[in-house]
């Protein structure tokens, strides 16, 4: 392999895009495909782990935490 002299050599680890369609943004977490999907039925099943941004990890916070509390009710 030849290094790319356009990028920095030190930097391996590119952030993998977020899994949600139509998002494709830097992920900061990553979950199990399975608990993603929990928040977001859609998502592809590509892998076992989905790489969420930002957005969508408070977004994925905030669906389970709602599920949970439904579930709290019996629904
Ligand atoms: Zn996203």
């Amino acid at each position: 392999m030849t290094p790319d002299p356009t990028r920095p050599s030190h930097r391996t680890a590119t952030p993998e895009p977020c899994i949600v369609p139509g998002c494709g943004g830097d992920s900061v977490r990553h979950l199990a495909l399975s608990e993603a999907k929990r928040a977001f039925p859609l998502l592809p099943d590509q892998g076992r782990r989905a790489p969420l941004c930002r957005a969508h990890y408070k977004q994925w916070k905030k669906g389970t935490k709602e599920s949970r509390d439904l579930a709290r009710l019996g629904r």
